[in-house]
């Protein structure tokens, strides 16, 4: 049946999560920093809250879809926030990618108040928020699943329990190194095609008919053929991300060598001025390696 979802976070995948949320049938009370974000979400059936605890009051479920930990951290622990403003069915959801070691503080805290609370980050983009298909990969109590699933499904396709408390975080943090190493790969493939004078859209189809197809090389490899840097998923997210890989590789002592170096090619990224580009705009660090 249809319920009433507090919804925190309107940015690039926060937006397109609730107007599924809407069409689901699912009444949303919506709350950003941005007056504009919220507004914009009205007109299309969404009630504006002031701040965290107003959109939680009287909701089965809150959700919040923000760019880091800070930004969870603050909209939990604030005065006027989540743990001080649970929502009645005392269900919380975090779907942003942040820490796992976070995620385990803000779970037992929650579970101090007797509020249910899960990681549940996602994987698809912009045009998987868009379409419905995410894929959903979430940590915390069966419990806490089972009365999520049905918003869950509102939003993706894909909707896993991979464990308790900070694993969907894990597991997020696994699929980022694939797609950072896999940006990469595809780079490397543009820089020597194009050097050496190929058809670079005729690469790209040969390779997604082959072994080397892959997401990224169907969704960003136009752009990064086209030379368009435009933002989906920022290469400040993105950096975060692998930031975020290494510390929890580094904590357990797991040598990530592959992620290490891709994630120094984000850093010369942000130094050129780009994190706010999108992720594929790491093309670009290769256009200044070889004078393009
Ligand atoms: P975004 O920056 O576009 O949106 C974040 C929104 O949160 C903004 O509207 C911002 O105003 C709002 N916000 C920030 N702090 C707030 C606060 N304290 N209270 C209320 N609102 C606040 O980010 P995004 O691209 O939508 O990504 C959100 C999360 O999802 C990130 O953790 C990101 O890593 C992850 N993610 C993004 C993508 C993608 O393709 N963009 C894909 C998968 C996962």
């Amino acid at each position: 049946g249809a319920g009433t979802v507090g919804f925190i976070g309107l940015g690039t995948m926060g937006r397109e999560m609730v107007l599924n949320l809407l069409k689901a049938g699912h009444a949303v009370r919506v709350s950003d920093l941005r007056r504009e974000a919220m507004d914009e979400l009205v007109a299309h059936g969404a009630t504006a809250a002031d701040g965290p605890a107003e959109a939680a009051a009287g909701a089965d479920i809150a959700i919040t879809m923000l760019p880091d930990t800070p930004d969870v951290e603050a909209v939990v622990y604030a005065a006027g926030g989540l743990l001080a403003n649970p929502p009645r069915g005392r269900l919380v959801v975090d779907m942003s990618t942040i820490s796992p070691v976070a995620v385990r503080r803000i779970h037992a805290d929650f579970a101090a108040r007797d509020v249910a609370f899960l990681d549940a980050p996602v994987s698809g983009g912009p045009v998987g928020a868009k379409n419905g298909t995410l894929s959903i990969m979430v940590g915390g109590d069966p419990e806490g699943f089972a009365r999520a699933h049905p918003f869950f499904g509102a939003m993706g396709t894909t909707i896993t329990h991979v464990g308790g408390p900070g694993a969907g975080q894990t597991v997020k943090l696994c699929n980022q190194l694939v797609c950072g190493i896999n940006i990469q790969a595809i780079c490397e493939a543009i820089a020597l095609g194009r050097a050496s004078g190929v058809d670079l859209e005729q690469l790209r189809k040969v390779l997604l008919g082959g072994s080397a197809a892959s997401w990224m090389l169907d969704r960003l490899g136009p752009a990064m053929i086209a030379g368009d840097a435009s933002a989906g998923f920022r290469i400040d997210l993105m950096f975060k991300d692998l930031r975020l890989v290494q510390e929890h590789a580094q904590a357990l002592s797991v040598p990530l060598p592959g992620t290490a170096l891709v994630t120094s090619q984000y850093v010369e990224a942000r130094a050129h001025g780009e994190g706010a580009n999108g992720n594929q705009a790491l093309f670009r660090v290769y256009d200044r390696m070889t004078n393009q």
